[in-house]
């Protein structure tokens, strides 16, 4: 197999040959044939992130097929397309686990972070926390969905039911939650980078109803926000934005330091809360529900030796939508 491979935080990916991997119990082997790239791949590889251990291979929103089953594997097939995602395997027996809270869980792995990902020709996946995709939906198309996809659904949830939702930092998860929150009815309102005239035009063409600058005030007060960049100085922003008694929501993994702010941004019962990983419970409900809501994602490809390439334009904002890496 081959595999881009980050061997330092802060250095490039490596083009490297790897010996076949065998599945091993209760695992499978994918040939991968598209893997999406997220922000966290970003704080991979830039070394924000605790626990790191290297060499690790990045990825984690990866489309293939089965061509090996380790022993023990039951309800999946050779030649079944699957995605992994971001959750790679839970302890099953710790306090969060055992209350349905497996994306809390104290001893998880997490796909192309503690375990090796996708930025690869083949991939070795725990088979439980594998989904079956059908044979509906490019492979390529459907890379985003397995973690933009999931955890925007994850945070929208969050949310909770109101009619104006505000998403701050309009990319690859945005691009789908916007797309979710029209067919539930909901009025988006997108907020970009200020000046970001291209990603404003892509919001409003993908349903918003408003799009600006995140220096700027929406049009009426938001009933929720969810925060997708990585930037801790939208907090603040997203509080004065929501309505008395309303949420903001943070979706990343990280973030750059919250500055302080005055209490009364906080007060009247607004909520500021986070959004971590996923439960297979998510994935389940969400990969569902997309081809009836006919979610389109919007793809910029990158050959699979690209990958630093396809980083870089995500750094500096140089596509809209998701990339995917192709082996
Ligand atoms: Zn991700
Ligand atoms: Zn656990």
């Amino acid at each position: 197999m081959h595999a881009m491979v980050l061997k330092k935080p802060g250095t490039a990916l490596e083009w490297t040959e790897l010996p076949d991997r065998l599945p091993g119990p209760g695992e499978i082997r994918v040939k991968i044939a598209a893997c999406g790239v997220c922000r966290t791949d970003l704080h991979v590889m830039d070394g924000e992130l605790p626990d790191l251990h290297f060499p690790i291979i990045p990825g984690h929103e990866i489309v293939g097929r089965i061509d090996a089953l380790g022993p023990g594997v039951a309800g999946l097939r050779v030649g079944e397309r699957v995605g992994i995602p971001w959750l790679a395997h839970t302890c099953g027996v710790c306090p969060y686990c055992l209350e349905d809270q497996e994306n809390l869980c104290d001893r998880p792995l997490f796909t192309g972070y503690t375990r090796d990902g996708g930025y690869a020709t083949s991939a070795v996946a725990d088979a439980r926390f594998a989904f079956p995709l059908g044979e509906i939906g490019g492979d390529v198309e459907l890379a985003p969905l397995l973690c933009a996809g999931l955890i925007g659904w994850r945070s929208l949830s969050i949310a909770g039911n109101g009619r104006n939702l505000g998403l701050y930092g309009f990319g690859a998860a945005a691009h789908i939650v916007a797309q979710v929150a029209g067919w539930q009815q909901r009025s988006v309102f997108a907020f970009t980078r200020p000046g970001d005239a291209t990603s404003q035009a892509f919001a409003r063409r993908l349903g918003a109803i408003w799009a600006g600058g995140s220096d700027e005030m929406p049009p009426k007060p938001l009933d929720a926000a969810i925060i997708f960049a990585a930037i801790g100085d939208l907090v603040p922003l997203a509080l004065k934005a929501v309505r008395k008694g309303g949420r903001v929501v943070c979706a990343g993994i990280h973030m750059s330091d919250i500055p302080s702010f005055p209490y009364s941004l906080l007060w009247e019962e607004r909520q500021l809360v986070s959004v971590a990983n996923l439960t297979r419970q998510d994935g389940i409900d969400f990969l569902r529900l997309a081809p009836e809501i006919g979610i389109v994602t919007q793809t910029t490809r990158y050959p699979l030796d690209q990958a630093n390439r396809a980083l870089s334009d995500l750094r500096a904002g140089r596509f809209d939508g998701a990339a995917v890496l192709v082996p």
